[in-house]
């Protein structure tokens, strides 16, 4: 039976087979031949399955385990394709007395094997395939080992979720003429085909004038179902709710679901925004009953987002996206609840088009400030650090949230400006704070855009040496989107302002494509892990697993490990048991402006300890 540390061992393992940059195959055979060092069996074997014309990847400790793959493959029968098609593991403690797959148990038998258990493979809804334990003496795995093999099945199938991606992108161009246009599961459209109707919806529409309306619905805490009641009844509840969407739609909209628990209602030809009400009404109200599914009855509620295309160029992907934060908004207001997004925030949206204008010369303007989140050790709660957070005061709309701001600054190119601004500023905020024996680390968000600059690194030495600060104490945070974007410009950028001697953090680690490989790739000195996954890490083994796994990763080579969005003392201990460094979060501190910061921590919050109070707010 493996202790806790062998599987903690095996985990970190992984991810580090990750860093190598691993392909699928390697990760397969890596997870038989660990598996059989730390479980009491004889042989190992996992066979991928996809639906489409992919090979299937085979992987065994052993050519008794490889044989036994290759039998139910044959056969067509077995415990592998059971717990592929139902998710379950499927445990066989006597072959000789188990009536289940009378062919294979047979033939198996025959040739020495006396007992198996297998373990789907599954991320989320999605099935990859199944991993096969294999002993040549009868009797069950106790309950401790069978938690064990599935935790290791998942780690094992998030990691090639993850390799997937990266073949995925590579193979992205290629593929995209192949990938079929509905979704398996629901059979609704999916995302191509409705960016495809989107793209025509948008052309029709400047001809004739009329508008294109674009909803986006996520369901709230999906990820607590498949949690609470396995993956099945997740893709259950799925199903159910594109078909009571489907019943309140008019005949010519289009019902798509894009990924996960993510749908989209595209509405076109409208003279006006009324029918588009009434839908986001009739979906908000599709919501209130609950949905009955074979084994059990679920409620679920979903935060909705509407924009509407205004009749100027922008593509099918910018409506998109506007329907998305404004979805985005309503879950940040909400958080559970489900709403549409209020008449003026639509406004908003509609309106981008000035707010992208405005931005323009707001630095310069003044309407800008920062707000400053301090970060923690997590040791001591000592303040080592702040966040520097953008807020804009626009004359008429009020306060922007940076999740509005910096999208429409990039398309606007007022992303350079504001981008300056936020060093600067938080440079000279620095000095404000500066205290010599404990220099406090300040932090700042830097965008894809500005990165993709060649000019960038000259532009940060020239804002250090005009605020006379030490390059040592500015840290840039930015996200892997720059990498994939362009990963060799991005090397050439980040090896430079390494040369100048600022600190990189690796910023939201654990969504988007989240490959290891940048760790190792890149010269960075600092992971901030995402607040999902330290949500996500209370309740699910698996996002627990790959967060140790991080750390212990990241330490290995030398950086220093930051959780995001730490809101319970709870989240804390389990981080620092985890061995983190760093957290940042409403249980030590909101984001907060100077003056509210020189109120509750004093002239230096560097000799602060946290939480002083439960996680203060702005006096304001
Ligand atoms: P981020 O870099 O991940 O920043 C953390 C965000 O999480 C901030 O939101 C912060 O207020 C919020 N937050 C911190 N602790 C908690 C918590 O315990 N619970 C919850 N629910 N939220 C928490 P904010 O200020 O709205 O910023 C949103 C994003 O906008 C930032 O995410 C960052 O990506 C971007 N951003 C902010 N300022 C700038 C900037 O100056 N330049 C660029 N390029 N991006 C910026
Ligand atoms: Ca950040
Ligand atoms: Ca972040």
């Amino acid at each position: 039976m493996p202790s806790e540390q062998q599987l903690s061992d095996v985990l970190s393992e992984f991810a580090r087979t990750l860093v190598t940059d691993f392909p699928i195959q390697a990760i397969l055979d890596h997870l038989v031949k660990r598996i059989v060092d730390v479980m009491p069996i004889s042989g190992a074997g996992v066979t991928l399955i996809s639906p489409g014309t992919d090979p299937r990847y085979v992987a065994a400790s052993n050519d008794a385990a490889l044989h036994f793959e290759q039998l139910q493959s044959e056969l067509g029968e077995g415990p592998c394709l059971q717990a592929y098609s139902t998710g379950e593991a499927v445990a066989i403690a006597d072959l000789s007395t188990d009536p289940r797959f009378p062919t294979f148990s047979r033939r198996a038998a025959a040739d020495g094997l006396a007992a198996a258990f297998t373990f789907p493979l599954r991320d989320g809804s999605q099935r990859l395939g199944a991993l096969d334990l294999y002993r040549d003496t009868p009797g069950p795995l106790d309950a401790r080992a069978m938690a064990a093999a599935q935790t290791l099945a998942d780690v094992a199938a998030a990691y090639l979720q993850n390799a997937q991606a990266r073949t995925d992108l590579q193979n992205a161009s290629a593929r995209s003429l192949q990938t079929s246009l509905h979704d398996g599961l629901t059979g609704l459209a999916n995302r191509e085909l409705l960016l495809e109707r989107l793209e025509h919806a948008v052309i029709r529409s400047h001809r004739s004038g009329r508008m294109v309306a674009v909803l986006f619905a996520d369901l709230d805490r999906f990820k607590l179902v498949n949690d609470l009641h396995g993956h099945t009844v997740g893709d259950e509840l799925l199903v159910a709710i594109s078909r009571r969407l489907t019943t309140i739609l008019r005949e010519e909209d289009t019902l798509a679901r894009m990924s996960g628990d993510e749908f989209v209602i595209l509405c076109e030809e409208l003279e006006s925004r009324t029918p588009v009400e009434a839908i986001a009404a009739r979906v908000a109200k599709a919501f209130e009953r609950p949905f009955q599914l074979s084994r059990c009855e679920v409620t679920i509620r979903a935060s909705i987002g509407v924009a509407y295309s205004s009749g100027d160029d922008r593509g099918p992907e910018a409506l998109l996206q506007d329907a998305d934060a404004a979805m985005y908004q309503v879950k940040r207001q909400g958080g559970g609840k489900h709403g549409v997004l209020d008449l003026r925030e639509q406004t908003i949206a509609i309106n981008r088009g000035h707010l992208e204008r405005d931005a323009r010369g707001a630095a310069a303007r003044g309407e800008l400030h920062a707000e400053y989140q301090p970060i923690v050790d997590l040791h001591d709660g000592r303040v080592i650090g702040m966040e520097a957070l953008l807020r804009w005061d626009h004359p008429t709309r009020g306060l922007v949230l940076p999740s509005t701001a910096i999208p429409l600054a990039e398309r606007s190119d007022a992303i350079g400006e504001i981008g300056q601004w936020m060093i600067e500023r938080g440079c000279i905020d620095l000095q404000h704070w500066h205290d010599d024996l404990n220099p406090l680390m300040m932090t700042v968000n830097v965008s894809a855009h500005e990165l993709m600059s060649l000019e960038y690194p000259g532009l940060v030495a020239g804002l250090l040496a005009a605020t006379h600060t030490d390059p040592r104490l500015l840290t840039l945070e930015m996200t892997e989107t720059a990498f994939v974007q362009d990963s060799e410009r991005a090397a050439v950028v980040l090896n430079e302002l390494k040369e100048i001697g600022v600190g990189l953090a690796l910023d939201d680690f654990g969504t988007g494509y989240s490959s290891l490989t940048y760790l190792k790739r890149y010269p960075i000195d600092m992971v901030k892990i995402d607040r999902e996954f330290v949500i996500d890490m209370e309740h699910d083994p698996v996002s627990l697993a790959i967060v140790a796994a991080l750390i212990d990763l990241a330490h290995a080579l030398s950086m220093t490990v930051v959780a995001e969005g730490v809101e319970t003392p709870a989240q804390r201990d389990h981080l620092a048991a985890l061995g983190c460094d760093h957290c940042q979060g409403y249980y030590f501190a909101r984001p907060m402006t100077v003056d509210d910061i020189d109120l509750v921590m004093g002239p230096d919050p560097a000799q602060t300890r946290l939480p002083a109070l439960h996680g203060f707010r702005s006096p304001r």
